[in-house]
């Protein structure tokens, strides 16, 4: 089976792209290497035969045209897209012509080679897609697969929207499809404009760890080893024409999972004063969604997928990689924006 992948240079996709050949898949890795990516994330894989990698951007219809003739792939795993939040309230245009653009002449080329196939019933476009897509939950609830889309911010209207061309492109023209919807991954390769690098990252360097507002935001953490996993299981196993919500089970307020790194690193790193003393409120990001939690019935029940780690073990594994590969985030720190505070709009 050959799958192409795009955005496999990014954080997800590239522990998409490592678990696949892995697994001895042939793996196509489509990306146009934008700030967010990072070939040293591919090392590994890096001179596997089954894994081949194409400097493209999926918003070039002539390029597409040519990576499915070349590749002929059995399915497409698409996690290209800007997707930083805060970015997307800066610049809002580049999250518009990535991610839904770019999702339209992806699905017209994967339709046209689908097509040309004989419009094969094993072929799968699997939209890799965001909680964020349903806006804002209260204290309690959580997101199903039918909660009504409610998007806050430009990058969640992107992936919305893209969501819905897919879904589109399923009912009209026939192409068969899955999506999935996942909550805030964490872990190696994250990088370093996010919420726990930086906060893992400027505790090293004892500089202010920034936490929006009061710290009250709950995200659902999900560790992307175990979303990869989810992500194969889905494309491999899922019904055509359906969506899947992938959860962490690790729900957690923003200032509980900045102390809890805070205490990991005084276990690891200790320093003459708690980590904690580090911690500063600041302004709160504009439409700052207050909740999101996952009902991974579906995926539970039909696929049997459920996370392997707690929080708990995947931040500790995820402040030891950060510790043990300081050359990595290091090389990252310098590019384009990161380190400064964006989206206060
Ligand atoms: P990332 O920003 O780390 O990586 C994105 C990758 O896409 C980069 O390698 C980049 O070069 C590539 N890319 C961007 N624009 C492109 C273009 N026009 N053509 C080709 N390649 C392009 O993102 P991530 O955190 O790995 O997220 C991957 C996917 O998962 C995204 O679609 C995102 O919306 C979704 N997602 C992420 C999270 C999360 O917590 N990170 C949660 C839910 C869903």
């Amino acid at each position: 089976m050959t799958l192409l992948i795009t955005g496999g240079a990014g954080f997800i996709g590239s522990a998409v792209v490592r678990l696949a050949v892995s697994r001895g898949l042939d793996v196509v890795n489509l990306d146009a290497l934008t700030y967010a990516a990072c070939l040293d994330n591919l090392a590994a894989v890096a001179d596997a035969p089954n894994y081949s990698f194409v400097h493209a951007d999926i918003r070039d219809a002539d390029a597409l045209r040519n990576i499915f003739a070349r590749h002929a792939p059995h399915a497409v795993m698409h996690l290209a897209a800007e997707s930083h939040v805060d970015r997307s309230i800066d610049g809002p245009g580049a999250f518009i012509d990535t991610n839904v653009t770019g999702t339209y002449h992806l699905l017209e080329a994967a339709r046209a080679h689908w097509e040309g196939q004989g419009r094969p019933d094993g072929f799968r476009f699997h939209h890799i897609s965001t909680d964020e897509v349903y806006g804002s939950l209260g204290a309690t609830g959580q997101f199903t697969e039918d909660t009504p889309y409610a998007p806050n911010s430009p990058y969640s209207a992107s992936k919305a929207a893209s969501d819905h061309l897919v879904r589109a492109w399923g009912e009209t023209y026939g192409l068969p499809y899955v999506i999935t919807n996942c909550s805030n991954n964490y872990g190696p390769y994250h990088f370093p404009e996010k919420l726990i690098p930086v906060v893992i990252l400027n505790a090293l360097a004892g500089q202010p760890i920034p936490v929006y507002g009061k710290g009250e935001n709950v995200r659902d953490w999900l560790y992307v080893e175990d979303h990869a996993d989810a992500l194969l299981t889905v494309l491999q196993n899922g019904r055509t024409g359906r969506s899947y919500n992938i959860g962490g089970e690790n729900e957690a307020r923003n200032i509980d999972l900045v102390r809890l790194i805070c205490a990991i690193l005084d276990r690891l790193r200790p320093r003459p004063t708690p980590y904690g003393d580090l911690i500063r409120f600041v302004t709160d990001r504009p439409g700052h969604d207050l909740r999101y939690a996952i009902d991974p019935t579906r995926i539970r029940t039909e696929l049997g997928w459920r996370p392997s780690i707690t929080l708990e073990e995947g931040l500790e594994r995820t402040v030891r990689w950060y510790l043990d590969n300081e050359p990595w985030w290091r090389a990252l720190q310098s590019r384009d924006g990161v380190g400064t505070r964006l989206g206060t709009a």
